[in-house]
């Protein structure tokens, strides 16, 4: 009999947006992989090496340094439901969207968010950050090292956790847009909590997303009163999954472990910092093409992220225009600005496997036949030109 649903055949766009990237071929195989036991002692090999892998990633020596079985958000809701307990303060960064759900979850767990006011597309100052902690005695800082909403890359964060360090706060830091693809430095930094998700620079479908945590953090955690509010997510309790004993908590997404390894493997064998150093290639050509059709930046230069682009278009356009003839006529996703930014921006990925020539080139060139199509005056292939130029200086 037929099926009254088509076999699934989804059209093949490039993915150069805030996320999900372009996935890596390999990567997509190894989603392909017969699955084994979640308590297999081959899966807990791969779990071992994946655990050793990230580590190298996020540059930390944590022991707790764990897929968390879920997107980027669950990994956030780890590290935010587990650390501020019910009654406890917790700073949260205003410059951007990522902060206000920081905010969000520090409310569900019982806490109290104070937002540390920037604005958005700019960077939080470390001063703002001590004296929030002086007035607000908090007992978790909360910063987002690559704010995707906006495309600001947070400068100076070992002195953020320095300041939070002297008033006996933890940071929690969101690195997801930036693992993999933009300098992180997790345990030279201090960060005492970071979390992070596969599918922007690691060009991973999501599914299962990174999550380290200090010894000191950990302590903070074992000595919780209340228990943790969600279950699932209760890291004393996921410690006995990814600890030493082996014990069931919940059946790990396999397929998503292989393939976060796979990604993993990958920053390893090109090494991280000469990845970062591609990011920032690929982004600097991509930011050329961009600014020689007429779109402007948003963030000023020394802290603008490689991994995401917020661009300003010309003649006054509609974002949300640009983005559906981008992805109708020409199969290239990006995004429209978020927040300030919304009526006036799109945002553009360049991130992990997407983070080269072919896509660049063949982004800004359909970005450029967009705008001449809406009846902006520029040449449709100064875009490419320009990219190609800044491609091979
Ligand atoms: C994408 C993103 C998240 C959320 O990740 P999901 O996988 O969508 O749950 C959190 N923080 C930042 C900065 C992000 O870019």
């Amino acid at each position: 009999m037929e099926s009254a649903v088509d076999e699934l055949q989804p059209p093949e766009r490039l993915l150069m947006g805030p996320g999900p990237s372009e996935t890596h071929p390999r990567v997509l195989r190894a989603f392909g992989t017969e699955p084994v036991g979640h308590l297999d002692p081959a899966f807990i090999e791969v779990m071992d090496e994946t655990q050793t892998l990230l580590r190298e990633t996020l540059r930390t020596d944590n022991q707790r340094t764990i897929p968390v079985s879920g997107t980027g958000s669950a990994a956030m809701e780890a590290a935010i439901g587990n650390l501020v307990e019910p009654g406890e303060t917790a700073l949260v960064p205003g410059n951007g969207y990522f902060g206000d759900r920081m905010a969000e979850m520090v409310r569900r767990a019982g806490g109290t968010p104070v937002t540390v006011e920037a604005p958005w597309g700019e960077p939080l100052d470390p001063e703002t950050v001590a004296d929030a902690c002086a007035e607000h005695d908090p007992s978790v800082v909360g910063v987002v090292h690559a704010e995707t909403s906006t495309g600001v890359r947070q400068p100076e964060m070992a002195e953020i956790t320095a300041a939070a360090h002297d008033h006996g706060a933890l940071v929690v830091a969101d690195c997801v847009t930036s693992i993999g693809g933009v300098e992180f430095r997790m345990d030279e930094w201090n960060i005492d909590a970071a979390y992070a998700g596969p599918q922007k620079c690691l060009s991973c479908p999501p599914g299962a997303s990174p999550l380290s945590v200090s010894d000191d953090a950990m302590a903070k955690i074992n000595a919780r009163e209340e228990p943790v509010r969600s279950w699932y997510l209760d890291l004393s309790l996921l410690d006995d999954y990814w600890g030493d004993e082996r014990a069931y908590h919940h059946t790990a997404p396999i397929n998503n472990v292989y393939g976060l390894r796979e990604a993993l493997r990958i920053v390893h064998e090109e090494g991280l910092e000469a990845r970062w150093d591609r990011h920032k290639r690929a982004s600097a050509a991509l930011q050329e093409g961009l600014w020689a059709l007429g779109l402007e930046p948003v963030v000023d230069e020394s802290v603008r992220l490689p991994s995401l682009i917020t661009a300003r278009l010309p003649g006054g356009l509609d974002p949300g225009e640009v983005v559906e003839t981008m992805r109708a006529e020409y199969d290239v996703e990006i995004a429209t600005g978020l927040g300030a930014f919304a009526d006036e921006a799109v945002r553009v990925g360049c991130m992990g496997y997407g983070a080269r020539r072919g896509p660049v080139l063949e982004t800004v060139g359909a970005l450029g036949e967009t705008l001449a199509r809406k009846g902006i005056d520029v040449a449709p292939g100064a875009g490419v030109s320009a990219a190609t130029d800044e491609f091979s200086r």
